[in-house]
């Protein structure tokens, strides 16, 4: 028999956690990773970077209309996720794949879009102060660092995917950040070779 062929020549990464545990930056790091490579100024090692793409969902949730309005009060759009996962479908079951998604949340994607699952994490501190500096309103504040205590992201990824395609990551410190992006960076090369793409 034929080995399982896989739908994607690249993986799909959902980059979650709690607000302020660092999504934004770590994909964008990656994305200046991904531009060098393609760019190739990168040495072979990012090679296999090139066909990979940041899907910030909150711009494609305001800009493509997937939410039914803004929350003033808690300074959030009240997201329409049927509408969201239509909108993502076509670029997370294309056959290129490589969608590095960023996202608060991560138990609405299908499992069959996912190939790996990062969870970042923060320690109350850093995030107390970070979301501080965004001016928070106060029970969103509260709710979230409460969410980060209670690892609820954590739980909701290892409810909704397979134990092996979940990775938890700290986020506390500049090197965090770099030493994550590397171990992101290695995974997808591995990935790759692994398909044999
Ligand atoms: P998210 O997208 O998860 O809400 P951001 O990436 O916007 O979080 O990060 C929130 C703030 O925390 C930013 O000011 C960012 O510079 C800072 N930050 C994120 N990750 C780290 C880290 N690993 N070390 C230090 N500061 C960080
Ligand atoms: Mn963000």
């Amino acid at each position: 028999d034929a080995a399982p062929v896989h739908p994607r020549r690249n993986p799909n990464i959902i980059i979650t956690g709690t607000p302020g545990t660092g999504k934004t930056t770590h994909c964008e790091a990656l994305a200046a990773r991904i531009e060098a490579a393609a760019e190739g100024k990168s040495g072979d090692a990012d090679a296999a970077l090139t066909e990979l793409r940041h899907i910030a969902v909150n711009d494609v949730v305001r800009d493509r209309n997937c939410h039914d309005g803004w929350d003033a009060e808690y300074q959030s759009w009240l997201v329409d996720e049927d509408k969201l996962l239509d909108e993502l479908e076509p670029d997370m079951t294309s056959e290129r794949g490589g969608c590095i998604v960023d996202w608060h949340a991560c138990d609405l994607f299908p499992a069959s879009w996912v190939d790996l699952v990062v969870v970042l994490t923060a320690d109350t501190e850093s995030l107390y102060d970070r979301l501080a500096l965004r001016k928070y309103p106060e029970a969103k504040m509260q709710e979230n660092i409460d969410a980060e205590i209670m690892q609820v992201l954590l739980t909701e990824a290892h409810e909704a995917y397979e134990p092996q395609i979940v990775v938890e990551l700290a986020s506390n410190t500049p090197d965090d950040m770099e030493a994550n992006v590397d171990r992101i960076v290695a995974w997808v090369t591995q990935w790759r070779k692994d398909q044999g793409s």
